[in-house]
């Protein structure tokens, strides 16, 4: 299973938008990260391991100055020794607010690819707001699967918070389709690609081959 860093490598090489990241491996490397994406910035843990990151405090968003950048860094290390993660380093990211979803990929043994999307970020998995389709799937597949979600009222816009850009939504995920079939991939967890408006950025990914 590849990592979260070389996870987001590999979509960022097949053509899909990832958000800004970069593998930091000495405070140093992260401030000049941090200055180089331009702040606000957030730091995550980056392990082999199949960690879920939040549960152990392994991501810190809103992170401001270089003072801050300083204190994310070494709490992250301190946190990978205290409870024995194995560390690759720490991914420094852009961050970037909007609407969260997921897309996940699984190998079936009859269907073989099988695509699934939320919306919701956490709220996904509490409230199994899912849609599921056989890979590969064309952009108006994935339109009807966006309308099975109870929860696309997020996508389309929601008490002053604008919608995003649902056709080209449905493109990037008929392409991520598309690559899951042609890479044979046994797993893959997009989760969360964030939307704001135009725009859809990768922050988190694991992909089994
Ligand atoms: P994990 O799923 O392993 O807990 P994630 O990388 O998905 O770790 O981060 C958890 C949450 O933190 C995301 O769902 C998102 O809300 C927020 N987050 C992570 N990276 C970013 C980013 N670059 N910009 C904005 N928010 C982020
Ligand atoms: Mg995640």
């Amino acid at each position: 299973m590849l990592d979260v860093f070389e996870s987001l490598e590999f979509l960022k090489q097949q053509g899909l938008p990832v958000v800004k990241s970069f593998l930091a491996g000495s405070r140093h490397e992260a401030v000049f990260a941090s200055r180089a994406i331009g702040y606000p910035v957030v730091m995550k843990l980056v392990s082999p391991k199949a960690v879920h990151k939040t549960d152990i405090g392994g991501v810190i968003t809103g992170i401001h100055d270089e003072l801050r950048a300083k204190r994310a860094y070494d709490e992250l290390i301190y946190k990978s020794e205290k409870l024995k993660i194995p560390l690759r380093g720490v991914l420094v990211q852009e961050q970037f607010s909007g609407v969260e979803l997921i897309i996940g990929v699984k190998k079936d043994h009859v269907f073989n690819q099988v695509i699934m999307i939320g919306v919701g970020g956490i709220f996904v998995e509490l409230l199994k707001d899912v849609s599921f389709r056989v890979c590969p799937v064309n952009k108006k597949q994935v339109l009807s699967m966006i309308n099975e979600l109870r929860a696309n009222k997020l996508l389309k816009g929601y008490r002053g918070v604008k919608g995003v850009n649902i056709d080209k939504l449905a493109g990037l995920i008929s392409k991520v389709s598309r690559l899951a079939v042609d890479k044979d991939l046994i797993e893959m967890d997009i989760n969360p690609i964030i939307m704001k408006a135009d725009k859809a950025l990768i922050v988190d990914a694991r992909i089994k081959f």
